[in-house]
């Protein structure tokens, strides 16, 4: 299982099913912004994060171009030393694994989002911080919205590993090829597997997922 997963799983559950069983690694903007970041923090520049990205994704010049565009590099992130980029972690106990973004000298893990949504974190990017908490046994991080050019710190709390912990129980009964309960609503519109969903109703079983 992927920290990736826990995040589709928030979205919809469905979507996790459908990312799980039969999803592809698309282009999206956040792809692009992850490699500026990446690079900028390496002292590389866009050119470089460009080259990196036509590699994985060749025919999407344009999302690399829109996400350029609406990146901003925060001076507070000077003040933050990097230690090492793109660190795999993975518990075999939780069965989960994950690549950090970053690791900072203080000993604490950096991840980029793209907006901030609000003042506090949303129940998302929560669980997407403790799952990386869990895997690499680091208390706390920071996430960076490139965006915005916001850095917040966030502390694990009990609660989110615990939440973490109750979404792979059910993740994991996905993996078997349980299908949850379909949920019509905002994501549905932009949402790759409207098709095969919108064939596929739900059961009597999915309700009480
Ligand atoms: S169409 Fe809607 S309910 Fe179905 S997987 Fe996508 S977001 Fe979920």
């Amino acid at each position: 299982m992927k920290i990736a997963d826990i995040t589709s799983f928030i979205t919809c559950p469905r979507l996790a099913y459908f990312r799980i069983h039969f999803g592809e690694d698309r282009a999206n903007e956040y792809h692009a912004a992850r490699e500026i970041f990446l690079s900028l923090r390496k002292g590389l520049g866009y050119e470089w994060a460009y080259e990196r990205f036509r590699s994985l994704y060749p025919d999407s010049d344009d999302i690399f171009k829109e996400a350029a565009s609406k990146f901003r590099y925060s001076e507070e992130l000077e003040r933050i030393e990097p230690l090492e980029w793109e660190v795999f972690f993975e518990s075999e106990k939780l069965g989960l694994k994950g690549v950090v973004d970053e690791i900072t000298k203080s000993g604490e893990f950096m991840v980029v989002m793209l907006r901030k949504a609000r003042d506090t974190f949303s129940f998302k990017e929560r669980m997407r911080m403790a799952a990386i908490s869990l895997i690499s046994e680091i208390e706390s991080g920071h996430a960076y919205y490139a965006f915005d050019g916001v850095l917040k710190k966030y502390t694990a709390a009990r609660r989110d590993r615990y939440n973490v912990l109750r979404i792979l129980e059910k993740l994991r009964r996905i993996e078997k090829g349980f299908m949850p309960e379909r949920r019509e609503g905002e994501r549905c519109k932009s949402c790759e597997y409207r098709e095969s969903c919108e064939a596929r109703p739900s059961t009597f079983l999915s309700r009480f997922f």
